[in-house]
């Protein structure tokens, strides 16, 4: 098994925090002796912040599995979207183009994270997902009707109750599949910041009936900024690093944004990117 110490730009989409170490198992069996030691699995890095903590991180890159069967595809955690678009276009089929241009995503977090935009989410067009159990260690399935009751806007069972090993979705023929992927990557360039930008994505997750971005937008939070972080004044829910920006940098600016927005409109924010 290899083990590396990444800066966190190499880890994380935002690159803010330290650097950490990572393992990177190469078959379920060594993901499963990580696992007991109770360390944290990572995918693509694009929801995600790293703190100061030391702890070591989990990269699923080695599930790698990808497999055409009646009807189903099945992918592993360490797929990226940008593989799964290629063969969307290859094969012709519709999937994740709805979430095209993300980078660096995976199987893994998009299942985690019940991904969505634009009116779809990875939830609809998922069949099944296999994962390792973190109390027993078995491998177990959680079959559509549990998907359809255990996932919600942005919540899943995972990673609390396992580790995703890989997912089967439901595939429907498509016949433009560039053009589709071509036009949620401009709809999503007019609505937020460029791709070349260090984000993590959505900062908060909408509260019940509203919108993260236009509550911050409301508390004249567009463009504030602390030390090398600030919100986004294309789109005020994302969190922009802009050089080498520390945790406590980005916990601070997190920090004054939800007590702004808890004092003027009696709303708690809840962070939809996950910190490790
Ligand atoms: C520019 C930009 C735009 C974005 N736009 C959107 C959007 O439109 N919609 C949206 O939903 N999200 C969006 N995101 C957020 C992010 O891309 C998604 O949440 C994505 O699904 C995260 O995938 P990842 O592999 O990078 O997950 P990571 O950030 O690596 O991990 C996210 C969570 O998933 C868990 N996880 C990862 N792999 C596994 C696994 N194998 N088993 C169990 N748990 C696992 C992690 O522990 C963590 O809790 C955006 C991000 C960026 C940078």
């Amino acid at each position: 098994m290899k083990v590396k110490v990444l800066r966190p730009e190499e880890i994380t989409t935002i690159g803010v925090g330290a650097p950490r170490k990572v393992y990177f198992p190469e078959s379920v069996g060594e993901l499963r002796s990580l696992l007991k030691e109770n360390l944290p699995v990572i995918g693509g890095g694009s929801n995600s912040v790293l703190s100061d903590s030391k702890t070591p991180l989990i990269s699923t890159a080695f599930l790698k599995e990808v497999k055409f069967e009646n009807g189903k595809l099945t992918l592993g955690a360490g797929v990226k979207l940008s593989q799964v678009l290629k063969l969307q276009q290859r094969e012709k089929f519709s999937l994740l183009e709805f979430l095209a241009g993300i980078p660096r995503a995976t199987v893994g977090g998009i299942v985690a994270q019940n991904a969505g935009a634009f009116g779809r989410e990875v939830k609809e067009i998922l069949d099944s997902v296999t994962y390792i159990e973190k109390e027993s260690g078995e491998l177990l399935t959680l079959k559509r009707e549990e998907i359809e009751q255990l996932f919600g806007y942005r919540k899943t069972p995972f990673p609390e109750i396992g580790t995703v090993v890989s997912a089967t979705f439901r595939v429907k023929p498509l016949r433009n599949v560039k053009q589709s992927i071509e036009n949620f990557v401009k709809l999503r360039l007019s609505k937020q910041p460029p791709f070349y930008l260090k984000t993590a994505g959505s900062t908060f997750k909408n509260p019940p009936g509203n919108s993260a971005g236009r509550l911050l937008d409301a508390a004249g939070l567009k463009g504030f900024r602390v030390g090398n972080v600030f919100f986004s004044d294309i789109h005020a829910n994302f969190t922009i690093n802009r050089g080498k920006s520390c945790f406590s940098e980005f916990s601070e600016l997190i920090r004054l944004a939800r007590d702004k927005v808890k004092k003027l409109f009696n709303i708690e924010l809840e962070l939809e990117i996950k910190i490790f």
